[in-house]
């Protein structure tokens, strides 16, 4: 009688698994973890997933119900995987359903048979299309189908319609066009996959510097058993030509690469640069695929027909066949946290992943997280430092400008304006950095001082002046100008602060001749906007550039040789103690966008605050002396990484819901709580946000497992209290963010 128990997770939100007894007339020793399972929940049928198979149950057996079908006759998560997210879930302590949800494509969660994918046809630039890139003139009206034209003359083999979704959006429409005028055709599917066809085509062989051979070499050495390595090298240092030649050197195993990047930096350029190193189809995994190109892309390295996995966050859990190295690329980057639902981190479940596998991970990037360079010099992570930009060049100069008492022109001084100046006159490119789209962040009423509040946030709505609406930027609400203050009728309503499109109003009115590129959520949300964006900051259309965090990553503009920082001072004093990380780290991912070995580029950051401590010794020694200081900062506050944390947050219509939930919660805390600091419950920064008010309570051990041993007793006593339905409450572990 043993194994006759299916236990299963059900996408619910309830803290516990599910069980059933087996499909009729279904022999259970066929089954394994890890396939779905049909069956029946409440009034309804939904797909779970096959965790064990137990001997016996805490229910009366006699009241289990039979599964109705199974619908996987192979696991549809590898071991591995599902051995990755049943620690997550223990970790996290989130509920399994949907743990595992997570994990899977929508189509699968739904049902859908895990088929092989669709071996499709592929895309080929004819000579027509070779002859019309290469005159100049043909295409220049057309920068899209330029750029389409342009990756498919680097794909001899030719190349998918899905593959090509990544390069520009409208690829379909693009490619019908292409094809009316002869210049790409359909060619027949290849046959399917040859896992074996690893002769990949250097294009020109590089001379690797030192540093690089010396960081491959490394890690090359220790293919075969777990490790952590952290590539810190500032942008340009060839941190991607390393990430290249180890994945080549695993694809030579026989085996596969999962490389993870921020949404953000998951740019046409890089899975350019990747198609064209590397043999094979490449999976690509990111949010903006449609859920049957997903599903594709998963199964494709799933049956490791791609031996090369590029995704976001959630990438994590691609299934492989056969992996041998995990990469991390912008280890530091927040995305890499998810903030809703299971809040897990992709870059410490990479590091699981790896230990999971034996096998190595790489966590690249110019200005490493606090933890991550923590745990270099606690020797738990291998340092491997790239502290030169390949071909020579110094990293550009930071200057901080010193603004206060100056008169600012929207949020330019005139000394900013003057560099401007010099730059623009000797036919260079600007990039300037703001993140804040919109016009300006808040519209005031000078007879009154009535300030444009989001309806349900503690939020102030920005002013959009294109779209001729005031948006919340934290719930969404939108609604039209007001023409008049609502409260004392005044016409005198003014915009207050700086936007990207109020930058770009300044800009224009004070260099009319110049073209501007700007580039943020709302100038790329057309399809095709941005390639166009970047096809003229490339041929030098546009000089002056203005961008959010969008124009920080992933791009490189070589023409770029001043790069002006508008506002320092938000990220100096934020109400998180991560505030000034991050801001270090934007200032140096957008330095990073520019100049070259010769013409190398200057950074100037307007403050109010040219003193503070931290952003002196960023601009004076750069990120590793400014880490260091910051780490000591931690170190004095006993914050992480020198402290773990964990935060409960509960949020209710009614605020005195939440802040009683908390307190039950704490009551139920203290007498267990040994090793713990308990903080709160207090009101999170932003206390309302779209109609509910929010509260948290923070837990903080000086040791993991005293906070772990907590949580893995006091999530239990949690979930068996009487609930109070009106209160959405979650557990945050590690958080990386207080909002
Ligand atoms: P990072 O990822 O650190 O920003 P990349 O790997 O993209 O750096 O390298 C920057 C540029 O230098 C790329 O154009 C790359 O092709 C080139 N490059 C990298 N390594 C070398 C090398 N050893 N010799 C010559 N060029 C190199
Ligand atoms: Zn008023
Ligand atoms: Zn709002």
């Amino acid at each position: 009688m043993t194994g006759l128990i299916l236990r299963i997770a059900i996408p619910s939100p309830l803290y516990k698994t599910f069980d059933y007894l087996p499909p009729p007339g279904c022999d259970p020793a066929t089954l394994r973890p890890g396939v779905r399972v049909r069956v029946p929940f409440g009034r309804q049928r939904v797909v779970g997933f096959l965790l064990e198979l137990a001997d016996h149950t805490a229910l009366d057996p006699a009241l289990l119900r039979p599964a109705e079908a199974v619908l996987d006759l192979e696991p549809a998560l590898p071991a591995d995987a599902l051995a990755l997210l049943n620690w997550a879930q223990r970790y996290y302590h989130h509920p399994p359903g949907e743990v595992f949800a997570t994990a899977l494509p929508v189509l699968l969660r739904q049902g859908e048979p895990a088929a092989p994918p669709r071996i499709s046809p592929l895309w080929r630039i004819t000579s027509a299309g070779h002859t019309a890139l290469a005159e100049v003139a043909t295409l220049r009206r057309a920068p899209v189908q330029r750029l389409l034209l342009e990756h498919l003359a680097q794909c001899p083999d030719g190349a998918e319609a899905e593959a090509l979704r990544p390069v520009v959006h409208a690829s379909t429409a693009t490619l019908r066009v292409l094809r009316e005028k002869g210049w790409v055709e359909l060619t027949a599917p290849p046959l399917p996959s040859e896992p074996a066809a690893v002769a990949a085509a250097p294009v020109q062989p590089l001379t690797l510097n030192a540093a690089q051979a010396v960081a491959i070499a490394t890690v090359a050495a220790e293919l075969d058993r777990f490790g952590v390595f952290l590539l810190e090298g500032i942008t340009g240092s060839g941190k991607t030509e390393v990430y290249l030649r180890l994945i080549e050197t695993v694809l030579t195993q026989g085996r596969q690469a999962l490389v993870l990047t921020p949404e953000i930096g998951l740019t046409p350029q890089l899975l350019a640069r990747f198609r064209e190193r590397l043999p094979g189809p490449l999976a690509v995994l990111h949010s903006g695929l449609s859920d049957r190109e997903r599903l594709n892309a998963w199964l494709l390295a799933r049956t490791g027909a791609a031996r090369v996995i590029v995704g976001t966050r959630s990438a994590i859990f691609a299934p492989l066949q056969a992996p041998g190295l995990l990469i991390i690329d912008e280890e530091h980057d927040a995305s890499f946290k998810q903030q809703d639902g299971f809040r897990y981190h992709a870059r410490d479940l990479a590091v699981v992943r790896a230990r999971q596998l034996g096998i190595p991970v790489v966590l690249g990037s110019a200005t490493p997280a606090l933890e991550s360079i923590n745990n270099a010099q606690s020797g738990r992570y291998r340092l491997l430092p790239l502290p030169e930009r390949v071909g020579g060049g110094s990293p550009p100069p930071i200057e901080i400008l010193d603004v206060r008492r100056q008169p600012l022109t929207e949020g330019l001084s005139p000394s900013l304006l003057a560099r401007i100046r010099v730059h623009l006159a000797r036919n260079e490119q600007v990039l300037l950095f703001l993140n804040r789209r919109g016009f300006a962040p808040v519209l005031f009423c000078h007879e009154c001082g009535w300030l444009s509040q989001c309806r349900h946030c503690d939020a102030r709505m920005t002013l959009h002046l294109r779209r001729q609406r005031l948006i919340c930027h934290h719930c969404g609400d939108d609604r039209a100008i007001d023409p008049a203050c609502p409260v004392c009728g005044s016409v005198d309503l003014r915009p207050v602060g700086q936007g990207t499109e109020r930058l770009e109003t300044a800009l224009r009115r004070e260099f009319p001749t110049i073209g501007i590129a700007r580039m943020d959520r709302d100038s790329t949300r057309r399809r095709g906007s941005l390639e166009t964006l970047l096809t003229d900051i490339q041929s030098g259309d546009s000089r002056l550039l203005i961008g959010t965090q969008m124009l920080a990553k992933g791009h490189h503009f070589p023409d770029v040789t001043l790069v002006g920082i508008i506002d320092a001072d938000q990220g100096l004093y934020g109400v998180d103690f991560r505030s000034s990380e991050r801001m270090a780290q934007l200032i140096l991912q957008v330095a990073g966008r520019a100049g070259r070995a010769d013409k190398p580029g200057t950074v100037i950051i307007q403050t109010h605050h040219p003193d503070h401590p931290l952003l002196r010794t960023l601009a004076s020694q750069g990120y590793p002396a400014f880490a260091e200081a910051a780490l000591a900062e931690r170190r004095e506050a006993l914050l992480p990484p020198f402290a773990h944390q964990a935060l409960l947050r509960a949020e209710a219509v009614e605020a005195e819901r939440a802040t009683a939930f908390l307190k039950a919660a704490r009551m139920l805390a203290e007498p267990i709580a040994d090793g713990l600091e308990l903080l709160g419950p207090a009101p999170a920064p932003m206390e309302r946000r779209a109609g509910r008010y929010r509260a948290h309570l923070l837990l903080q051990a000086a040791r993991r497992q005293d906070l772990h041993r907590f949580l893995d007793r006091w999530i239990i006593e949690l979930w068996a209290q009487r609930p109070d339905r009106q209160v959405r409450w979650a557990l945050d572990v590690d958080p990386t963010e207080l909002y």
